[in-house]
């Protein structure tokens, strides 16, 4: 018997989650590597781009979860441009950390930050960091 799976077989709750917060279709992704090729970033991700998709696509939530993979994006958009899928990587990082933060889990704690490093930094910086990293 011939058995076929569609992308509407590769869902798990945390797979549908992700896609309500974020709009993506993470199924859709066929693992090409052209998000990864292109992205500047990937160089100091724990998991590259790409395999954060695939390790979203076989339930291994944790482990992406786990990785620093989403906070070291930079939203850059050079994966979604280059994806023959579209699916936006950039907005499927953005939908981890709100899980993660929505865990209470903060990668910046601001009072332990040093004064140096909030005298010296831009204000912009500093907002669109805490953005990112704060509940
Ligand atoms: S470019 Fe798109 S289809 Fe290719 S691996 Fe990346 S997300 Fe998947
Ligand atoms: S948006 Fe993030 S994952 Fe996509 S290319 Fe830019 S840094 Fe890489």
């Amino acid at each position: 018997m011939k058995i076929k799976i569609g992308v509407k077989d590769l869902r798990s709750e945390f797979i549908d989650l992700i896609q309500r917060i974020t709009g993506e279709e993470i199924a859709l992704c066929y693992q090409c590597g052209n998000c990864t090729a292109g992205c500047p970033a990937a160089f100091a991700m724990d998991i590259a781009p790409h395999h954060v998709v695939r390790l979203l696509q076989l339930g291994h939530e944790e482990t992406v979860l786990d990785a620093n993979s989403m906070w070291i994006c930079v939203s850059c958009l050079q994966c979604y441009s280059r994806c023959p899928k579209n699916v936006d990587i950039s907005r499927i990082m953005e939908g981890l950390r709100q899980m993660s933060l929505r865990k209470g889990i903060d990668k910046v704690e601001i009072k332990q930050l040093p004064v140096d490093i909030l005298s010296d930094s831009p204000q912009q910086a500093l907002v669109a960091g805490f953005r990112k990293l704060v509940n």
